[in-house]
């Protein structure tokens, strides 16, 4: 897929109205980065760290991992690589740190929350990310933030983590960006302070719609039930892009409907102005991108809300259809 899609490799995604919607790739192993280049992403908007504590039965060793991560630096060439921090539980379970056996693990113990009660595993799992930027430049993303606070507690042992360093006289990274995803609907409702504070925000989308809908992702009777386009849904999008806006933060949208080309329209004419997805997904929405005008797809979408239709799908892909697609 990603031959045919080769001759946009060096091309923007920009639309006909001009406007150009940044694509960067979703990771998670060495292997992927060289699709870094194959693809044409900007950068790895999402790197998922998990995998390399699930496929070890014991808890990795801080070298191992700053090696591991200075590598998919180097591998990287100089784009940015967003690196996720720890993200188990749900249904990524570490043998050997099982938690308690839970009656929802999507909405248990996990993410930030055990990042923030076992502070020793953030702790060096921080310190092997700044270990391996050396003198480049770093950029970190906590996972499942439901409160502001939470935020405020991981970027704390982020700056704690570089104050050792400093003392140590080790290299600093030349620059430290430090973001959230936002997949729980709370974290829309933060203060505005929030928005002002995090570095940028990243929509989680596979959670988000998860918690939004009340609707397993992991369930196959109900997990395609709603629909990402929905209006209401897209109602909450809305907002955040609007909060972002206000705040002057830079917002984007990683979970796999960004991947979908009618996603991703849907979501670069909400606002959204970064897209992260799996790689072979690059080369068919810069396709499409580059030959619609948002403020049309806008107009269509803002028509079927008001008219209060559940889902602007059909319209949507009715626009396409008569636009020659
Ligand atoms: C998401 O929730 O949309 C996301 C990108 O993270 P994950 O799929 O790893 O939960
Ligand atoms: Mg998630």
């Amino acid at each position: 897929a990603m031959e045919r899609y080769a001759g946009l490799r060096e091309l923007p995604a920009e639309t006909l109205c001009g406007k150009t919607i940044a694509l960067h790739m979703n990771a998670g192993l060495m292997a992927d980065l060289p699709s870094l280049q194959g693809s044409g992403a900007e950068g790895v908007g999402l790197f998922r760290t998990e995998l390399q504590f699930l496929i070890r039965n014991k808890m990795p060793k801080r070298a191992e991992l700053s090696a591991l991560y200075a590598r998919v630096m180097n591998a990287a060439e100089g784009k940015r690589v967003c690196f996720r921090t720890l993200d188990i539980g749900s249904d990524k379970v570490l043998s050997y740190m099982k938690p308690n056996d839970e009656p929802n693990p999507a909405m248990g113990w996990r993410a930030i929350r055990v990042g923030l009660d076992k502070t020793g595993v953030l702790r060096m799992q921080l310190q092997a990310l700044i270990r391996a930027a050396g003198g480049r430049p770093l950029s970190v993303m906590f996972p499942f933030i439901a409160q502001a606070g939470e935020f405020a507690r991981a970027r704390e042992e982020l700056d704690k983590a570089l104050e050792r360093e400093r003392i140590l006289g080790r290299p600093l990274p030349a620059s430290v960006e430090v973001g959230a995803m936002l997949e729980t609907p709370s974290l829309a409702f933060a203060p505005d302070r929030f928005f002002e504070e995090v570095d940028f925000l990243s929509v989680g989308g596979n959670d988000l719609k998860q918690f939004f809908f009340a609707a397993d992702r992991e369930n196959e009777r109900v997990r395609r039930r709603y629909d990402t386009l929905d209006a209401s849904f897209l109602a909450l999008l809305s907002q955040i892009v609007a909060r972002c806006e206000a705040a002057g933060t830079p917002l984007s949208f990683c979970g796999e409907d960004a991947g979908r080309p009618v996603e991703a329209l849907a979501l670069a004419a909400l606002g959204f102005r970064t897209l992260s997805m799996r790689p072979a997904s690059i080369g068919p929405v810069k396709h499409l991108l580059r030959r619609c005008n948002l403020d049309e797809v806008r107009g269509v979408i803002d028509e079927t809300r008001a008219a209060g239709e559940s889902s602007v799908r059909r319209p949507v892909v009715t626009w396409l259809t008569q636009n020659g697609w």
